[in-house]
């Protein structure tokens, strides 16, 4: 298929490029290189940097390349920023990908794969949290990814959309050959924060909320490898059914804490890691791990590298071999 892939200058977006590419697909990769890095973009792949919002530049761009699916990764997608400054989310996420739905209706362009977030559902009544829990998001990012999703599900009805909505629990770890990984211009997840306090470039690392009623006290969260992540959006496009939006978590189904993650990366850097705890973080639900029978059943899809250790160990490859980022 022509896909073009939205952020595929980032970091989910890039590692998903490569796995495309790796399968035959022919790539165009639309980013306005926000937070994306043209290192990231494989050679041979065009970027076509632009806003998504630019309705008519977007759709040129699908009717240049004869598209015949998106892959929409492009969106802000910090919780505790979106809390400070909604309005850049429901901007980036939520008129955006208005935006770019227009353009793809317009374009004959059917097929979709949204990037969705475990955020949706807010704090969960059960854990592993089942797909059709209730959505109840608890901060502005949540909100933005909800608000998607639920166009899409209408326009599907409506206007013959296919979509798959990949709701992501906590991407992690780098590509296996090392070539792609985690980096924001201004970093705030905790594996990345983690790996610059090994490398010296920090001097500790914050554990946000030590009260919250899990089994050390810190949240959990269910950490997936990106390359598993890519595998996803791979199989995704080819479970799209014209008329259907169809949502699956993407997780492994296992929860580690805050804790467990700097205890993982101690054993694995083997540098002493410092951590200090402090408050709560506003919007952070305690505990998310995903149900992984609808995925599993839906995509066939399995995590190749579920364990925190091997997820860890790629990171620190990637972090290692470029301390300094991308370099842009
Ligand atoms: N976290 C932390 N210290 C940090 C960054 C994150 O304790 O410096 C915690 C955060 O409160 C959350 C978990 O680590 O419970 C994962 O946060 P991250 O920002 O990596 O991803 P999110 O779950 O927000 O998508």
């Amino acid at each position: 298929m022509r896909v073009l892939v939205t952020g595929g200058a980032g970091y989910i977006g890039s590692v998903t490029v490569a796995a495309l590419c790796r399968c035959g697909h022919e790539v165009v990769v639309l980013d306005n290189l926000s937070e994306g890095h043209r290192a990231a973009v494989p050679e041979g792949v065009p970027l076509v940097q632009r806003d998504l919002r630019d309705y008519a530049g977007v759709a040129e761009t699908l009717k240049h390349f004869g598209c015949d699916a998106v892959i929409h990764f492009a969106a802000s997608a910090l919780v505790a920023e979106s809390v400070a400054n909604p309005r850049k989310y429901y901007e980036n996420n939520v008129g955006a990908s208005l935006s770019l739905l227009a353009a793809m209706l317009d374009s004959g362009v059917r097929r979709l794969v949204f990037s969705s977030s475990a955020a949706t559902y807010g704090v969960p009544e059960v854990v592993p949290i089942p797909e059709d829990h209730p959505q109840r998001p608890i901060n502005p990012y949540g909100f933005t990814k909800y608000a998607v999703e639920q166009a899409i599900r209408d326009y599907a009805r409506a206007h013959g959309l296919g979509a798959v909505m990949l709701r992501y629990f906590n991407a992690a770890g780098a590509s296996l050959d090392g070539r792609l990984g985690e980096h924001h211009r201004h970093e705030t997840h905790l594996i990345p924060l983690v790996l610059q306090v090994a490398l010296g470039k920090r001097p500790h690392v914050q554990i946000f909320g030590t009260d919250y009623a899990t089994r050390d006290g810190t949240c959990v969260r269910d950490f997936v490898h990106v390359e598993d992540l890519a595998d996803a959006h791979v199989r995704a496009l080819d479970a799209i059914v014209p008329g259907h939006a169809l949502a699956l978590n993407c997780g492994t189904g296992r929860g580690y804490t805050v804790r467990e993650v700097i205890e993982t990366a101690r054993a694995v850097t083997g540098h002493e890691i410092p951590a200090v705890e402090a408050d709560r973080r506003p919007g952070d639900p305690p505990e998310l791990v995903a149900a992984v029978e609808r995925i599993r059943a839906e995509l066939g899809w399995e995590p190749r590298w579920p364990e925190l250790q091997q997820i860890i160990a790629s990171a620190w490859r990637w972090h290692r071999e470029h301390p300094n980022g991308y370099d842009d």
